[in-house]
């Protein structure tokens, strides 16, 4: 493991049984209360970013906001967040997708997509893929490229990647971190 690796992975806080049992949840506030570590992560995510060719970063609610917005800006680039349904003001597309029990819809505001895009969607962990895939599914719907999906965390087990494939058909998922 990288130097870079460790110090991320180092401040990364398992929490079990949260937010509900059976699951672990893996908090990056200590990540981002370190200045240090911070501003690795902006800059390997950033990297990402320039090495394929994204012209703007999607970052997903809520994390991928915190993580997203920073990299946008090292990268030279544009942010665009996708929301939860019913949070953005103006003219929306809308995605629905399954979770384990019921659905969930996030949105984006259609006007901040244009075929001129590639776009690298940043999050903080990728767990069963979901959100991920319905991201992907909004940002080419509003016919914009994807230039891949990163993450800090990829949670292996979950199969995530498996899910994501075929909606990135051929496009990068780079994940920092493998559990
Ligand atoms: P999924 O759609 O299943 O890939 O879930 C991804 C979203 O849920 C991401 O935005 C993560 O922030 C969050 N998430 C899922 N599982 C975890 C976990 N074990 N620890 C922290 N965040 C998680």
């Amino acid at each position: 493991m990288t130097e870079i690796r460790e110090l991320l992975l180092s401040r990364i806080r398992d929490v079990a049984d949260y937010p509900e049992p059976g699951v672990m949840f893996k908090d990056i506030t200590p990540l981002l209360a370190d200045p240090a570590a911070f501003t690795v992560l902006t800059d390997a995510l950033a990297e990402i970013a320039t090495r394929h060719g994204a012209t703007k970063v999607v970052g997903l609610e809520a994390r991928g906001f915190i993580l997203g917005a920073p990299v946008a800006v090292r990268a030279g680039l544009g942010f665009i967040p996708v929301r939860k349904a019913g949070k953005l003001p103006g003219a929306t597309l809308a995605q629905t997708y399954d979770l384990e029990y019921g659905s969930a819809e996030i949105e984006v505001h259609a006007e901040d997509l244009s075929s001129e895009d590639r776009i690298l969607v940043v999050d903080d962990v990728l767990a069963t893929g979901g959100t991920a895939e319905a991201s992907i599914q909004l940002i080419r719907r509003a016919g914009a490229q994807v230039a891949g999906v990163a993450v800090l965390m990829e949670l292996g087990f979950l199969g995530g990647r498996g899910r994501l494939e075929p909606a990135l058909s051929g496009a990068p998922l780079e994940a920092l971190l493998q559990i």
